[in-house]
């Protein structure tokens, strides 16, 4: 399809202004522009808010990657930070202490800890609160038509929303934003026929068809971007194999091997964009996948993977469409069943089983996010069968040890016995350590010396509840 086939309002976004990108900004997003930052400067600047924290770094078991690399950055909080991991870690000896291992809260400590973070959880609050409010505006039929474009959205946003909303505008709300979504998928895949795309690097004084399909894919990065993942290349280049990895004394060989794997599927997403029948075994659909490939600064490849991505947002926003048709024909029949009812004058007094509303259906998991999940489950297993050696144990015990989470996947995963008690003791001892450097800054910052001598021993230390992302 050429430009000046699209419909109006793609052909407006394609041929727009810069104006009209900022205009077209998710509103959700905009109101995370600065969270992170709040979030670090109460939670590690607030003394009264210290042991909120601690529990709440404890549960978690440390940070996200994205927040941990921010939280490496927070020098400026050395107070807060040593109150709150002096708190913590006093909370986390339990949970390491194998006799608690089936305590309900242990559990929910270990399995949660591959997708918890406080930093994401303290955002995730804002984005909802923001989102009802949004819904309740979108739901209102005085509101409905001024204040909130759909089109603005982006697609996590949306999603956020649509369970908000009042069930009698889904499915507009659900139509209307496919149609937002078709059209910025048209207006790239015009670009990429045409060949009009903007030159590398300049994506944002380039087309605004393709600024419009990236905000609408992947929203707006929360301060700066996501992190390049390039502070492990040292790392990778000393530990070509697990093994290696193991007796590393700078990082945790389970963060290595996924920052492995994500270099590997980094590099294949170009390759797999000369082959487009197997795209979509790489192409990213999350926003934390598809901005690193946007940051390759490759405005083609860029145009693919957005294209790819809307289309893969779309076939979910039908899908949804289909099961909320299928939930408005159940109350049909359901309605009509109680009008049969009515007619008799009595009630049955067994009813007849009606129909379940059908559940909307999971969002599908991006490539990206897919392949790191089984690098580190293969990674997992292959630490389990090396530490049943006794030379890789030894190995083990002298390299950095395991990271907070990457010790709750490994930990859950071992066989009763030696190796699990084994690993509980290593972990116990490496907190340990953490308690002596915490001590040594404590000393440090009350001697006023600005520059503590072992600062490096300090940054490994809170590596391990940041991983080394
Ligand atoms: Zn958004
Ligand atoms: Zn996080
Ligand atoms: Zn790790
Ligand atoms: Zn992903």
């Amino acid at each position: 399809m050429i430009g000046n086939e699209l419909p109006a309002s793609a052909a407006n976004v394609a041929y727009g202004t810069a104006a009209e990108i900022e205009n077209s900004a998710c509103p959700v997003c905009e109101t995370l522009a600065n969270i992170d930052a709040e979030y670090f400067a109460r939670a590690f600047g607030e003394s009264r808010r210290f042991a909120v924290t601690s529990e709440a770094v404890t549960d978690a078991l440390g940070f996200c990657s994205r927040h941990g690399s921010t939280l490496l950055s927070q020098e400026h909080l050395p107070r807060g930070l040593v109150r709150v991991f002096r708190g913590a870690i006093p909370r986390l000896v339990p949970v390491l202490a194998e006799k608690y291992l089936y305590e309900d809260r242990v559990q929910q400590v270990l399995f949660g800890a591959s997708s918890s973070c406080p930093a994401c959880a303290y955002g995730n609050r804002a984005a909802a609160r923001h989102a009802r409010r949004l819904a309740r505006q979108f739901s209102s039929p005085r509101d409905h038509a001024g204040c909130l474009r759909l089109d603005s959205l982006c697609v996590r946003h949306f999603q956020l929303l649509a369970g908000d909303f009042k069930p009698e505008v889904r499915l507009p709300a659900f139509t209307q934003y496919g149609d937002a979504l078709d059209h910025a998928a048209t207006a790239t895949e015009d670009l990429l026929e045409s060949g009009r795309l903007p030159g590398a690097r300049r994506l944002e004084e380039g087309s605004v068809a393709l600024h419009h399909a990236l905000e609408l894919i992947a929203g707006r990065p929360a301060q700066g971007q996501y992190p390049d993942g390039d502070a492990l290349a040292e790392a990778l280049q000393c530990c070509p194999t697990l093994v290696e990895g193991l007796v590393y004394p700078k990082a945790c060989p389970l963060c290595l091997e996924v920052g492995r794997a994500r270099r590997r599927w980094i590099h294949d997403v170009p390759v797999a964009a000369k082959f487009k029948q197997i795209a979509w075994l790489f192409f990213p659909t999350c926003p934390e996948h598809i901005w690193p490939v946007v940051q390759l600064g490759d405005p083609q490849l860029t145009a693919m993977v957005v294209t790819h991505a809307l289309h893969v947002a779309i076939g979910q926003i039908y899908q949804q469409i289909l099961t909320l048709v299928r939930a408005a024909e159940i109350n049909e029949e359901r309605a009509q069943e109680a009008a049969r009812f009515a007619r008799w004058g009595k009630r049955r007094r067994r009813r007849k089983k009606v129909a379940q509303e059908p559940a909307m259906p999971r969002l599908v998991r991006c490539p990206g996010c897919e392949r790191l999940a089984v690098a580190e489950d293969h990674a997992t297993k292959g630490l389990l069968d090396l530490l049943q050696e006794r030379k890789y144990r030894n190995a083990f015990n002298r390299g950095y040890g395991l990271c907070m989470k990457h010790f709750a996947q490994v930990y859950l995963m071992a066989p009763k016995g030696m190796l699990r008690a084994t690993l509980a003791e290593d972990q116990r001892a490496r907190l340990n350590e953490f308690t002596r450097v915490l001590d040594e800054k404590v000393r440090a910052m009350h001697d006023n010396r600005m520059a503590v001598p072992k600062e490096l021993s300090w940054t490994m230390a809170l590596h391990r509840f940041c991983g080394f992302a």
